[in-house]
């Protein structure tokens, strides 16, 4: 049987690698990276040795049809993206069901009896390790205990509605932001739940790690006051 394996990777700190994600690299026979020279810093430091391939959300069918020959041909892979966990907002999450489309027939809409062609097994394998989502929120201080994840929020189209979304939520919310987009996105905060409170977690893991709470005016306030701190990577959570 072929092995599948989801690779955890860190999300700053090059310490934050399981054993067994180490013990992974080194075994399989084939590494799908994002950005090769990204994973290769990783690889590096880890001594691990195994030869890689690209894999990103540009990737084409072709690219798929060649990762299922090599599971056919009993060979097994590991699948990682830049940083964290792989198919959370990352590629990863299409491949993972095209695989077990194909080699499991298990997917939504195939009416149950439909004839297949016995193919090699795959075990598609979870290395769970770190992920922004969960390192913000572990540390955020608001509550945990229900939470959404959204992603990253549209640019334009149903924007709005997901503000409004977040304003009349019961439940955390949770979503990515990137640097230059940070402001207008506590802006729009601002507008629509001036009276959440806002817990903006930036660079984890890293030199800079910052975790800022308050409402959305105080943090647009302190963020507009150090232009310094509108650098690195966001993960916003709102309660
Ligand atoms: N798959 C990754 C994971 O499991 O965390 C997420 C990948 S997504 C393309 C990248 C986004 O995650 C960044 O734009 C940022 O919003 C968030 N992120 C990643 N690393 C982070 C960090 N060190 N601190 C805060 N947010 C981070």
């Amino acid at each position: 049987m072929s092995k599948f394996y989801i690779v955890a990777t860190p999300i700053g700190n090059m310490g934050d690698i399981t054993l067994r994600a180490i013990e992974t690299l080194k075994s399989v026979d084939l590494i799908l990276c994002e950005d090769t020279r990204e994973t290769h810093k990783i690889l590096e430091k880890y001594d691990i040795n195994t030869s890689t391939i690209s894999y990103h959300a540009q990737s084409k069918l072709a690219k798929v049809d060649k990762i299922f020959q090599l599971l056919e041909e009993g060979k097994n892979l590991a699948l990682v993206s830049d940083a964290g966990t792989p198919g959370i907002s990352d590629p990863g999450a299409m491949l993972v069901s095209k695989i077990k489309e194909k080699f499991f027939n298990l997917v939504v809409g195939v009416p149950s009896g439909t004839p297949t062609t016995k193919l090699r097994e795959v075990q598609v394998i979870p290395i769970p390790g770190p992920s922004a989502v969960i390192a913000a929120l572990s540390a955020s201080g608001l509550p945990t205990h229900e939470f959404t994840f959204l992603g990253f929020l549209p640019h334009k189209k149903g924007r709005e509605t997901l503000f409004k979304e977040i304003a009349g939520a019961k439940r955390t919310m949770v979503f990515y932001e990137s640097p230059h987009r940070i402001l207008k996105t506590l802006e729009s905060l601002v507008k629509f739940c001036p009276n959440k409170k806002v817990c903006v977690a930036r660079e984890l893991t890293k030199i800079y790690e910052e975790f800022k709470t308050g409402l959305p005016n105080e943090i647009l306030d302190f963020l507009i006051k150090n232009p310094d701190k509108q650098r690195g990577e966001f993960t916003v959570i709102i309660s």
